[in-house]
């Protein structure tokens, strides 16, 4: 086997990895988490793709999450038939109330005041502003509108407004429903789309405990306000998505690049892990094979610190899902192969509890020991997931096997960039610890005999909070 990538690939669930044997395959070529768009396609579906995926998961040893992405506040148009039709400069369009099934020319969307609250003069970009709209007039109920950009329309594309003022909900009604949806199957992340603050990322964190579920809540970040408000944002969410479709449109597009590099650096000071998002092997969704562009920014997101990039259309409706897992492991594992190279041990701090406080202390204190001393590995009995979560946010450049006998930490730990997860019961002490992480590399391959490695643990084993010693350790023969 291939040494393993450290950065953390993320694949839109579709149409396009119906299959088994496609997500066989996409697991095969390092996709670790798999997402689900509840934007797209119905709940009935998600259920299908679901258990397509769990059947291939659990065929497979290394560990794999799922993440379900709440619409949250986003506008959308309804559906339209036919699918891809072209919208000309100068056309007219109809956008009528009502979410009922339309054409390219005449729809409605999933706002029920989305009429009443747009005036004439504003602006409606459709698709990450792909194709804008501008509103010149009103026919009845309905709101006529001119095409400034045309393109190609599919159903069910994101809307923005960047000239009105809405008063959508920050969590919907049906989101509650996918959020029930997702407790009920398991999922181990719930991403909000358009967060604006905290308190909506505290909001949705509060309904899961509250149902006994522990699912990791990631936030979107796509708005001005979510931007406003990026540091209580950071600190109240388990990891961040850098949502660059709707940033892209929501902000000046020029600014992105910077903003992506004002998020990852923010998670990367509060030890949260971050995901860079759309359009990243977007010319893969028909083509073979990628762009210069694109895979420049792939290495340069992996270069920013990024712990996962995702996939979207590439994956859900694409016509190479596989190849593009594939494309990003070999910029991963080229890009990685330099990075490791240099001297990068960060400095992730938190400003949560003192615990924590402690933990991120020990992940820097490891990270100066495996340069010093050339270890090869470093072995975390991390039972909720948070030590290596500051393992792997210190970026040392060995992996980090993380142990922990809770399955669903252990799921949720795919997300942390250079983190191995491994389920295993809990060892009596530190010396079992060790012979099974000595099982472990053997079995695996790892690394070899006489080198170092570091195991980090705390007594008793398995006690959250507890990670308090690091021991050195020879692989034997
Ligand atoms: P978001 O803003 O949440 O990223 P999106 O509309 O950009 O939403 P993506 O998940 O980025 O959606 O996927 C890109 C495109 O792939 C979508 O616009 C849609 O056309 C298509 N797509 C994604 N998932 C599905 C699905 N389950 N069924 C059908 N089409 C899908
Ligand atoms: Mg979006
Ligand atoms: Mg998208």
């Amino acid at each position: 086997m291939p040494e393993m990538i450290k950065t953390k690939i993320i694949a839109t669930l579709g149409p396009s990895c119906e299959d088994a044997g496609t997500i066989e395959a996409m697991i095969d070529n390092g996709v670790d988490v798999f997402r689900i768009n509840f934007s797209h396609g119905t709940l009935d579906e998600h259920d299908k793709l679901l258990e397509t995926v769990n059947a291939a998961r659990s065929r497979h040893h290394q560990m794999t999450a799922v993440l379900g992405d709440l619409c949250g506040p986003k506008i959308r148009m309804s559906r339209i038939e036919p699918e891809g039709q072209m919208l000309y400069v100068g056309d007219r369009v109809s956008i009528v109330p009502g979410n009922q099934v339309g054409t390219a020319y005449r729809f409605g969307t999933n706002y029920e005041h989305f009429n009443q609250e747009v005036e004439i003069g504003h602006r409606i970009f459709l698709d990450d502003g792909q194709i804008t709209l501008s509103v010149v007039g009103r026919d009845g109920e309905d709101l006529v509108c001119k095409v400034i950009d045309g393109g190609p329309l599919s159903s069910r594309k994101g809307v923005n407004l960047p000239d009105t003022p809405m008063r959508i909900p920050s969590i919907t009604e049906f989101d509650f429903e996918c959020i029930d949806w997702a407790i009920k199957r398991n999922l181990d992340f719930l991403a909000l789309s358009f967060v604006r603050s905290a308190d909506e990322i505290n909001r949705l964190k509060e309904y899961i405990r509250k149902a006994g579920a522990d699912i990791k809540v990631v936030a979107k970040i796509e708005t001005p306000q979510a931007l406003s408000h990026l540091e209580p944002i950071v600190n109240a969410s388990h990891a961040v998505l850098v949502a660059r479709g709707d940033l892209g449109v929501e902000m000046d597009l020029a600014e992105v690049p910077l903003i992506q590099k004002r998020i990852t650096k923010m998670c990367r000071d509060f030890g949260k892990p971050v995901i860079v998002a759309t359009q990243m092997l977007q010319s893969m969704i028909e083509n073979p094979t990628a762009t210069r562009a694109e895979v420049s920014d792939v290495a340069n997101a992996i270069m920013d610190y990024t712990d996962a990039v995702l996939l979207s259309g590439e994956t859900a409706i694409g016509k190479y899902p596989v190849k593009a897992a594939q494309t990003i492991e070999r910029i991963a594992r080229v890009t990685e192969a330099y990075l490791d190279k240099q001297y990068t041990v960060m400095h992730p701090k938190s400003t949560t509890t003192e615990e924590l406080e402690l933990t991120a202390a020990m992940a820097r204190s490891v990270g100066q020991l495996v340069e010093d001393i050339d270890a090869k590995l470093v072995a975390v009995w991390s039972q909720s997931g948070s030590s290596a979560r500051f393992l792997s946010k210190a970026r040392i450049d060995v992996p980090i096997l993380a142990l922990s006998s809770d399955e669903r930490s252990c799921r949720q730990m795919c997300l942390h960039y250079g983190v191995i997860p491994c389920c295993r019961p809990i060892p009596e002490d530190i010396r079992q610890f060790t012979l099974l992480v000595d099982k472990l590399i053997t079995e695996n391959k790892w690394s070899q005999a006489g080198d170092k490695i570091i195991l980090v643990a705390g007594q008793p084993l398995g006690a959250p909070g507890t990670t308090n010693s690091i021991h050195v350790h020879n692989i034997n023969t």
